[in-house]
Protein backbone atom coordinates (compact mmCIF):
# COMPACT_ATOMS: atom_id res chain seq x y z
CA UNK A 1 0.00 0.00 0.00
CA UNK A 2 1.22 3.24 -0.55
CA UNK A 3 0.22 5.16 2.18
CA UNK A 4 2.22 8.82 0.87
CA UNK A 5 -0.79 8.72 -1.49
CA UNK A 6 -3.36 7.48 0.85
CA UNK A 7 -2.43 10.29 3.47
CA UNK A 8 -2.35 13.09 0.74
CA UNK A 9 -5.54 11.94 -0.10
CA UNK A 10 -6.91 11.78 3.46
CA UNK A 11 -5.90 15.38 3.78
CA UNK A 12 -7.28 16.48 0.39
CA UNK A 13 -11.16 14.78 0.52
CA UNK A 14 -11.00 14.31 4.37
CA UNK A 15 -9.95 17.95 5.92
CA UNK A 16 -8.90 20.44 3.03
CA UNK A 17 -12.69 19.69 1.48
CA UNK A 18 -14.85 19.72 4.72
CA UNK A 19 -12.85 23.42 5.16
CA UNK A 20 -10.03 22.85 7.48
CA UNK A 21 -7.41 25.35 5.81
CA UNK A 22 -4.50 25.66 8.42
CA UNK A 23 -1.43 25.13 6.26
CA UNK A 24 0.55 24.09 8.67
CA UNK A 25 -1.51 21.32 10.31
CA UNK A 26 -2.45 19.68 6.88
CA UNK A 27 1.64 19.48 6.28
CA UNK A 28 1.91 17.82 9.74
CA UNK A 29 -1.02 15.89 8.37
CA UNK A 30 0.63 15.03 5.04
CA UNK A 31 3.02 13.91 6.70
CA UNK A 32 3.23 11.69 9.85
CA UNK A 33 2.02 8.31 9.35
CA UNK A 34 -1.09 7.25 11.32
CA UNK A 35 -0.48 3.65 10.48
CA UNK A 36 2.41 3.45 12.67
CA UNK A 37 -0.02 4.40 15.65
CA UNK A 38 -2.42 1.44 15.23
CA UNK A 39 -1.96 -2.63 15.17
CA UNK A 40 -0.91 -3.84 11.90
CA UNK A 41 -4.12 -5.82 10.90
CA UNK A 42 -5.22 -1.93 10.54
CA UNK A 43 -3.05 -0.51 8.13
CA UNK A 44 -5.00 -0.51 5.34
CA UNK A 45 -7.82 0.84 7.13
CA UNK A 46 -5.28 3.60 8.51
CA UNK A 47 -6.25 6.67 5.96
CA UNK A 48 -10.04 5.80 6.14
CA UNK A 49 -12.47 8.96 7.34
CA UNK A 50 -13.43 7.09 10.70
CA UNK A 51 -11.91 6.71 14.56
CA UNK A 52 -10.03 2.87 14.93
CA UNK A 53 -10.00 0.87 17.79
CA UNK A 54 -6.49 1.03 19.71
CA UNK A 55 -7.86 -1.44 22.40
CA UNK A 56 -9.54 -1.15 25.45
CA UNK A 57 -12.31 0.08 24.59
CA UNK A 58 -10.79 3.31 23.00
CA UNK A 59 -9.79 4.85 19.53
CA UNK A 60 -7.98 6.59 17.48
CA UNK A 61 -9.93 9.69 16.13
CA UNK A 62 -11.11 10.37 12.60
CA UNK A 63 -8.43 12.44 10.85
CA UNK A 64 -11.08 15.27 10.25
CA UNK A 65 -11.19 15.71 14.21
CA UNK A 66 -7.56 15.57 14.41
CA UNK A 67 -7.32 18.36 11.60
CA UNK A 68 -10.18 20.14 13.06
CA UNK A 69 -9.02 20.29 16.89
CA UNK A 70 -5.94 21.29 16.05
CA UNK A 71 -6.34 23.88 13.76
CA UNK A 72 -8.55 26.04 16.30
CA UNK A 73 -5.36 25.86 18.64
CA UNK A 74 -4.12 28.09 15.75
CA UNK A 75 -0.50 26.69 16.55
CA UNK A 76 2.55 28.82 15.37
CA UNK A 77 5.51 26.71 16.31
CA UNK A 78 6.19 28.06 20.14
CA UNK A 79 3.75 27.09 22.24
CA UNK A 80 3.35 24.79 25.14
CA UNK A 81 0.26 22.48 24.55
CA UNK A 82 -1.18 20.04 27.15
CA UNK A 83 -3.43 17.01 25.63
CA UNK A 84 -5.92 14.94 27.45
CA UNK A 85 -6.38 11.54 26.46
CA UNK A 86 -2.73 10.06 24.67
CA UNK A 87 -4.85 7.08 22.93
CA UNK A 88 -2.71 5.87 20.51
CA UNK A 89 -0.40 8.63 20.74
CA UNK A 90 -1.37 10.08 16.87
CA UNK A 91 -2.83 13.33 17.90
CA UNK A 92 0.02 13.94 20.23
CA UNK A 93 2.48 13.44 17.36
CA UNK A 94 0.61 16.26 14.96
CA UNK A 95 0.68 18.52 18.57
CA UNK A 96 4.07 17.55 18.54
CA UNK A 97 5.09 18.97 15.35
CA UNK A 98 3.56 22.12 15.05
CA UNK A 99 4.31 23.09 18.79
CA UNK A 100 7.45 23.28 20.49
CA UNK A 101 6.66 21.54 24.20
CA UNK A 102 3.64 18.92 24.29
CA UNK A 103 2.25 17.16 27.43
CA UNK A 104 0.14 14.43 26.91
CA UNK A 105 -1.76 12.67 29.95
CA UNK A 106 -3.75 9.01 29.26
CA UNK A 107 -5.36 7.37 31.82
CA UNK A 108 -4.89 3.81 31.15
CA UNK A 109 -0.71 2.94 31.39
CA UNK A 110 -0.36 0.41 28.62
CA UNK A 111 -2.22 2.84 25.78
CA UNK A 112 0.27 5.62 27.61
CA UNK A 113 3.56 2.83 27.10
CA UNK A 114 2.59 1.90 23.87
CA UNK A 115 2.22 5.69 22.52
CA UNK A 116 5.76 6.52 23.69
CA UNK A 117 7.06 3.51 22.15
CA UNK A 118 5.90 5.22 19.03
CA UNK A 119 6.39 8.61 19.69
CA UNK A 120 10.18 7.74 20.72
CA UNK A 121 10.48 5.30 17.51
CA UNK A 122 9.05 8.67 15.60
CA UNK A 123 11.91 10.72 16.99
CA UNK A 124 9.48 12.89 18.45
CA UNK A 125 11.45 14.30 21.30
CA UNK A 126 9.60 17.32 22.71
CA UNK A 127 6.15 14.68 23.64
CA UNK A 128 5.94 13.98 27.24
CA UNK A 129 3.58 11.37 28.41
CA UNK A 130 2.24 11.36 31.43
CA UNK A 131 -0.10 8.62 33.38
CA UNK A 132 -2.84 10.12 35.20
CA UNK A 133 -6.21 12.03 35.69
CA UNK A 134 -6.06 13.93 32.83
CA UNK A 135 -9.42 16.00 34.34
CA UNK A 136 -7.31 17.53 36.37
CA UNK A 137 -5.02 18.83 33.70
CA UNK A 138 -1.69 18.69 34.81
CA UNK A 139 -0.69 21.63 36.86
CA UNK A 140 2.68 20.58 36.92
CA UNK A 141 3.71 21.73 33.54
CA UNK A 142 1.02 24.63 33.68
CA UNK A 143 0.64 27.22 32.21
CA UNK A 144 -0.39 26.58 28.60
CA UNK A 145 -0.59 27.84 25.40
CA UNK A 146 -3.19 25.22 24.65
CA UNK A 147 -5.26 22.19 25.88
CA UNK A 148 -7.01 19.68 23.66
CA UNK A 149 -9.26 17.57 25.11
CA UNK A 150 -9.62 14.29 23.15
CA UNK A 151 -12.34 12.59 25.15
CA UNK A 152 -16.00 13.91 25.64
CA UNK A 153 -16.64 15.62 29.36
CA UNK A 154 -20.23 15.92 31.19
CA UNK A 155 -19.36 19.53 31.50
CA UNK A 156 -15.95 21.33 31.21
CA UNK A 157 -13.46 20.61 34.28
CA UNK A 158 -13.39 23.50 36.54
CA UNK A 159 -9.90 23.66 36.94
CA UNK A 160 -8.49 23.48 33.07
CA UNK A 161 -9.58 26.76 32.31
CA UNK A 162 -6.98 28.03 35.08
CA UNK A 163 -4.28 26.22 33.43
CA UNK A 164 -4.48 28.43 30.09
CA UNK A 165 -2.06 31.44 29.95
CA UNK A 166 -3.84 34.56 28.81
CA UNK A 167 -4.77 34.06 25.47
CA UNK A 168 -4.43 30.37 25.30
CA UNK A 169 -7.24 27.92 24.18
CA UNK A 170 -9.09 25.20 25.17
CA UNK A 171 -10.88 22.85 22.77
CA UNK A 172 -13.14 20.43 24.54
CA UNK A 173 -15.74 18.08 23.37
CA UNK A 174 -18.66 18.79 26.12
CA UNK A 175 -21.86 17.26 27.01
CA UNK A 176 -23.83 13.51 27.09
CA UNK A 177 -22.09 10.47 27.40
CA UNK A 178 -21.55 9.56 23.36
CA UNK A 179 -22.95 13.07 22.32
CA UNK A 180 -20.93 16.66 22.56
CA UNK A 181 -20.49 19.90 21.59
CA UNK A 182 -16.95 20.77 20.31
CA UNK A 183 -16.21 23.99 22.12
CA UNK A 184 -12.93 26.03 22.12
CA UNK A 185 -12.64 28.73 25.38
CA UNK A 186 -10.18 31.39 25.01
CA UNK A 187 -8.51 32.94 28.19
CA UNK A 188 -9.02 37.02 28.59
CA UNK A 189 -7.58 37.58 31.82
CA UNK A 190 -10.01 36.14 34.16
CA UNK A 191 -12.30 35.69 31.70
CA UNK A 192 -13.57 33.08 28.66
CA UNK A 193 -14.81 33.43 25.49
CA UNK A 194 -16.48 30.36 25.12
CA UNK A 195 -17.27 29.12 20.78
CA UNK A 196 -19.44 26.16 19.69
CA UNK A 197 -17.99 24.35 16.76
CA UNK A 198 -20.06 21.40 15.76
CA UNK A 199 -21.62 18.43 17.23
CA UNK A 200 -18.68 15.58 17.31
CA UNK A 201 -18.76 11.65 19.55
CA UNK A 202 -16.13 11.05 21.80
CA UNK A 203 -15.57 8.27 24.03
CA UNK A 204 -16.16 9.32 28.06
CA UNK A 205 -13.31 11.76 29.61
CA UNK A 206 -13.81 9.60 33.37
CA UNK A 207 -11.95 10.77 36.06
CA UNK A 208 -12.51 13.05 39.35
CA UNK A 209 -13.97 15.91 36.76
CA UNK A 210 -14.96 13.53 34.07
CA UNK A 211 -17.50 10.50 33.95
CA UNK A 212 -17.22 8.13 36.91
CA UNK A 213 -16.58 4.59 36.29
CA UNK A 214 -20.95 4.16 37.40
CA UNK A 215 -21.96 6.75 34.77
N1 LIG B 1 -5.88 11.42 21.11
C1 LIG B 1 -5.99 10.00 20.90
C2 LIG B 1 -5.27 9.53 19.69
O1 LIG B 1 -4.68 10.34 18.97
O2 LIG B 1 -5.24 8.31 19.50
C3 LIG B 1 -7.41 9.51 20.90
C4 LIG B 1 -7.98 9.53 22.24
S1 LIG B 1 -9.33 8.50 22.59
C5 LIG B 1 -10.61 9.15 21.59
C6 LIG B 1 -9.64 9.12 24.24
C7 LIG B 1 -8.58 8.75 25.24
O3 LIG B 1 -8.86 9.47 26.44
C8 LIG B 1 -8.58 7.28 25.62
O4 LIG B 1 -7.32 6.75 25.41
C9 LIG B 1 -8.96 7.28 27.10
O5 LIG B 1 -8.35 6.26 27.85
C10 LIG B 1 -8.46 8.66 27.51
N2 LIG B 1 -9.06 9.19 28.74
C11 LIG B 1 -10.35 9.15 29.15
N3 LIG B 1 -10.47 9.77 30.34
C12 LIG B 1 -9.23 10.21 30.68
C13 LIG B 1 -8.69 10.92 31.80
N4 LIG B 1 -9.45 11.32 32.82
N5 LIG B 1 -7.38 11.21 31.80
C14 LIG B 1 -6.58 10.82 30.78
N6 LIG B 1 -7.02 10.14 29.71
C15 LIG B 1 -8.33 9.84 29.65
Amino acid sequence: MNFTAARRRMVQTQIVDRGVGDKLVLAAMRTIPRHAFLSQELWAEAYQDNPLPIGYGQTISQPYMVGLMTSLLELQGTEKILEIGTGSGYQAAVLGALAAEVHSVERIPELAASAQEKLVALHFNNITIHVGDGSLGWPEAAPYDGILVTAGAPVSPPGLPEQLKDGGRLVIPVGEHWRQILQVWIRGGDGFEIKEILPVVFVPLKGAQGWQDSD
